[in-house]
Formats: C-alpha cells, structure tokens, sequence
C-alpha cells in the first residue's frame, strides 16, 4: 500500500492536513470578526409538551453565515469557539439576544415561552456567568422564571462541586436548568441526585431508532423511569416520526423536541406558532409544523 501511494500519494496527504490545518485558522479568523460583523443569528427549536401538544418553551441555537463559506454548523465552530475563549463573548451575546427575543415576545402580548439556552464548558465555568446571566435578564427586563439553561453532564463533571454550586446559585436566581444530550456523558447516579435540575434531555441518538432498537427503548425507559423518580420532567430530543411520539408517549415521558413538530425556526416564525397555538389567528394549535 505504502508502494501504491508513492511520494505523491504521501505529499497529497499532507497537502490535505495541511488544508485542514488552515481551513481552522481561517475560520477562527472569521469567528474572531464575526461579532462585530453581525454575522451570527439565532433560530428557536419549539419544545411541546407531550400529552397536550403546546409549545412551552424555545431552545435557543445559533447560526453563523460565514461570507465565505457559507452557513457554518454550531458542530463546526462551538468546539473552535472553545478553545480560543471567544466563547465568552459570543456566549455574552447569544444569552442577551434571546432575552431580547423573550422580551419581544413578551410585548408583544404573546403568551409566555421558556427560554433555553446552552452553556458550554468554559462559558459556564468562566467565574462571571452566574453575573453575565443577570445581566443579561436585567438588560431586558426579564424574569429569571422565563430562561432555562442547558448544560451537559461532562461539563458538570468537569468539577462537580463547582459546578454544583454554580447551578445552585442559578436555581436560586430563579433560572432553570436542564442537562442536555443525557445518556452520552458520564455522570454518576450519586451525583446525579444533587443537580439543581428540572428537565433530563434524553439525547437524540437513543429516540433515533426508537422504533426498532431494543437498546435505546430500554435507555429511554430508563432515563424517563429514573428522572420521574427524581422529581425531573423528561424531554425527549430529535424526534422526528410519528411512531417515535407515540412510544414516547405511551411510556410517559413528559416533553419532545424535534423535527415531527419543528425545525428550528425563525423568532417570527416562533411568533406565528405562538399566535396560533392562542388562537389569536383563529386556527388550531398544529399538531406538526
Ligand atoms: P443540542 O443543544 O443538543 O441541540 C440539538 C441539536 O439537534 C440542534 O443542532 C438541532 O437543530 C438538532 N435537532 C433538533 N431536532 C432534531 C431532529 O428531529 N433530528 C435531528 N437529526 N436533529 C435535530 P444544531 O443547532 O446544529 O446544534 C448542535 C449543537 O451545537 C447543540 O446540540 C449544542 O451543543 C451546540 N449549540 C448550538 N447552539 C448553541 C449555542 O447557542 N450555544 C452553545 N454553547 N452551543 C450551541
Ligand atoms: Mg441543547
Ligand atoms: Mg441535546
Ligand atoms: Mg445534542
């Protein structure tokens, strides 16, 4: 094989790393300008109670139209974000545009959504968080009650007693907490018991193949088992069939999240469904978007 590839075959591999290599120098260059350059948005993915079919609340994702290159994935750019610590100002960021975005609904007599927004690990580990959350609330007029936010047992992990803590101080400001992608990190269950938690976000790879996996049936039974044993609601994410729902629901888990009721969409567009779902517009709360 060695013989096949030849010294081009291995100078076109490094060609490639290096391409690599300096695809993320580029878009760290980009992430660096992006702020400024207005080029990052937010779109909100419905959260909807399970039993009645309400939209409750909004996760906040975020959206970066890269000059370009184009739309680039929060997959493609949260880690880069990271590493570079330019998480702290766009983490900054996108808690302020959605508690402005909360607030606009707000005023604009819209009945009353949850605000979800994830945390990464070094944004909620920064020493300011608890005080950049307030701020941000306070900057538009925003109860505590009406933001949730998400964060993964592997951040928690990270520093349990920190982060413990960390919660705790959230909690009693009002905001809910929600552990996200659950079932994919590490997190003991002794653990477990002393989040200051309201929602387990049962992770999207076990409600993919719902329906035809022994294996994830039985995750997702017990994740909704253990989390209504302590006291949690239990969201099921990435559920896009009808047949996925219906086991869902049959086996009493409380909220979803996925494409069956909704892409993530636009803050006008959550506005629409809002208005609906109250029959502002005259017409029924859709079962699917
Ligand atoms: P996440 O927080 O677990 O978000 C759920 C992801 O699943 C979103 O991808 C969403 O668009 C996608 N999704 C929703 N419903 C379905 C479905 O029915 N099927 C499938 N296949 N996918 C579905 P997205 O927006 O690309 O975000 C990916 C991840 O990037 C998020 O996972 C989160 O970890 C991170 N992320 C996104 N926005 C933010 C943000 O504002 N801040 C931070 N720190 N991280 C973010
Ligand atoms: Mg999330
Ligand atoms: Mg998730
Ligand atoms: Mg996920």
């Amino acid at each position: 094989r060695a013989k096949e590839l030849g010294k081009n075959g291995f100078q076109y591999y490094t060609r490639e790393m290096n391409a690599s290599v300096e695809e993320k120098l580029v878009l760290l260059e980009g992430l660096r300008s992006a702020l400024e350059g207005g080029q990052f948005s937010l779109l909100y993915q419905p959260k909807v109670d399970l039993r009645s079919g309400r939209m409750f609340g909004v996760e906040a994702l975020i959206r970066w139209q890269h000059p370009v290159h184009g739309m680039v994935p929060p997959s493609r750019f949260i880690a880069l974000a990271e590493e570079s610590g330019l998480i702290i100002p766009i983490g900054d960021w996108i808690l302020h545009t959605a508690c402005r975005q909360a607030a606009q609904w707000r005023d604009a007599g819209l009945p009353p959504v949850t605000m979800s927004v994830n945390v990464s690990p070094r944004q909620f580990e920064e020493k300011r968080l608890v005080e950049r959350v307030g701020e941000a609330l306070a900057a538009n007029g925003l109860d505590a009650g009406a933001v949730e936010i998400e964060v993964t047992e592997g951040l928690i992990m990270r520093d349990l007693a920190q982060s413990v803590g960390k919660m705790a101080q959230l909690k009693a400001m009002g905001v809910t907490l929600s552990i996200d992608d659950f079932g994919t990190g590490y997190s003991s269950l002794s653990a477990l018991k002393s989040f200051p938690i309201s929602t387990l976000k049962i992770d999207k790879s076990f409600v993919r193949d719902l329906a035809d996996n022994a294996g994830s049936q039985a995750i997702a039974l017990a994740v909704i088992s253990l989390g209504h044993r302590l006291n949690l609601r239990v969201l099921a994410e990435g559920v896009e069939t009808e047949q996925q729902r219906r086991f869902l629901l049959e086996n009493d888990c409380d909220e979803m999240q996925g494409y069956l009721f909704s892409r993530p969409v636009t803050a006008g567009e959550i506005a629409g469904l809002l208005q609906r779902q109250a029959g502002l517009a005259g017409a029924e709360a859709p079962a699917c978007h």
